[in-house]
C-alpha cells in the first residue's frame, strides 16, 4: 500500500518535471487537417473511457460522474466544471475509443491513454497529466526479475494497451485479454506466469489479490505519459483542456486526486 502511494507520487513527480521541462506549453500536436472540429454538445463534454482501469476509471455505485469513478473521472469532471460545463461518460471497449472520437460519438477520450506517435497520427493529445511505465505482475515466488526472464513464459497482456506493444517489441509470444481483471485472474489461478500492464493499475491489482508482486525493469519499459485525446483539429476543446490540466498540475489538484484514489485502494 505504501508502495502504491510511492508509485503514484513518482508518476506525478515525473509528470510535473516533464511539464516544467516543456515549459508547460500546450504540447498537443497541431493538426494539418482543415476539417471542422467536433462540436461538444451545448454545456456538455462527452468523454469516452473504458472503465476497466483502476484507479483511473472503474464503475461503482456512486461515482464522481454517475456510476463512474477514478482519477480520470475526477479530472474530467474538474475540466468540465472549470469551463462551466458538465461531464458525461460514454463507456466502451478500449479499442473503440479513438474510432468513437473520430466519428464524433465522443468529444474527448480520457482512459489512462499513453501518448504514442501512432495515436498522434489519429488524434491530438493534451499536455500530459500523468507519467507511468509498464511493469510485470508475477506470483510472489516467481523467478522473473527482469523483462528478458519472460522469454518462454506464459505472458498475458490486455488487447490494444501499450503493454501489448511492449511485449510485441520484445518479440515474445503472449495471449491478450479484453480486461485487466481477466488477465490477473489467470495469474491468480496459476494459468500464466506474468501480466504486463501499467504501473498504478498493477499496484491496484496487487493490493486487491493475495500472492502477487510487481517486478519493474526500467531498461526494458520506458516512461509513458497519459494525455486526453481530442479529434484532430479541435483546437478549441484542446485549449480548454490544456488550460484546465496545466492549472490542476500547478496547484496540486491532480496530485491530491491521485492521493485520494491511492488511499481508497488501501
Ligand atoms: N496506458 C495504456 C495504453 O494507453 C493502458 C490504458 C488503459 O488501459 N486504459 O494503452
Amino acid at each position: 500500500m505504501k508502495k502504491f502511494t510511492k508509485i503514484m507520487a513518482l508518476g506525478l513527480a515525473l509528470t510535473l518535471a516533464a511539464g516544467a521541462l516543456a515549459g508547460c506549453g500546450g504540447s498537443g500536436s497541431s493538426s494539418k487537417e482543415t476539417e471542422a472540429p467536433a462540436q461538444e454538445s451545448a454545456g456538455t463534454i462527452v468523454f469516452g473511457t473504458n472503465a476497466e482501469f483502476p484507479p483511473f476509471e472503474f464503475t461503482t455505485t456512486e461515482g464522481v460522474i454517475g456510476q463512474y469513478d477514478g482519477i480520470d473521472m475526477a479530472i474530467a469532471n474538474k475540466i468540465a466544471q472549470d469551463n462551466g460545463m458538465t461531464a458525461e461518460i460514454n463507456n466502451m471497449e478500449f479499442d473503440s475509443l479513438l474510432v468513437a472520437l473520430e466519428n464524433g460519438q465522443v468529444d474527448a477520450v480520457i482512459a489512462g491513454m499513453t501518448i504514442t506517435p501512432e495515436r498522434q497520427e489519429e488524434v491530438d493529445f493534451t499536455t500530459p497529466y500523468y507519467t507511468a511505465t509498464q511493469v510485470m505482475i508475477v506470483p510472489e515466488d516467481s523467478t522473473i526479475a527482469k523483462a528478458s526472464d519472460m522469454e518462454g513464459k506464459e505472458i498475458r497482456v490486455i488487447q490494444g494497451y501499450t503493454g501489448e506493444t511492449a511485449v510485441q517489441e520484445l518479440g515474445y509470444a503472449y495471449q491478450s485479454f479484453k480486461k485487466g481483471t481477466e488477465a490477473v485472474m489467470e495469474l491468480v489461478n496459476g494459468k500464466c506466469d506474468v501480466v504486463v500492464i501499467d504501473s498504478a493499475t498493477a499496484q491496484k491489482y496487487v493490493s486487491d489479490n493475495e500472492g502477487l508482486k510487481i517486478v519493474e525493469d526500467a531498461e526494458a519499459f520506458g516512461a509513458e505519459e497519459y494525455g486526453i485525446a481530442v479529434k484532430k483539429g479541435n483546437e478549441e476543446l484542446l485549449t480548454k483542456m490544456n488550460t484546465a490540466i496545466e492549472s490542476m498540475l500547478a496547484d496540486g489538484t491532480i496530485s491530491d486526486i491521485a492521493a485520494q484514489y491511492a488511499e481508497a485502494g488501501e
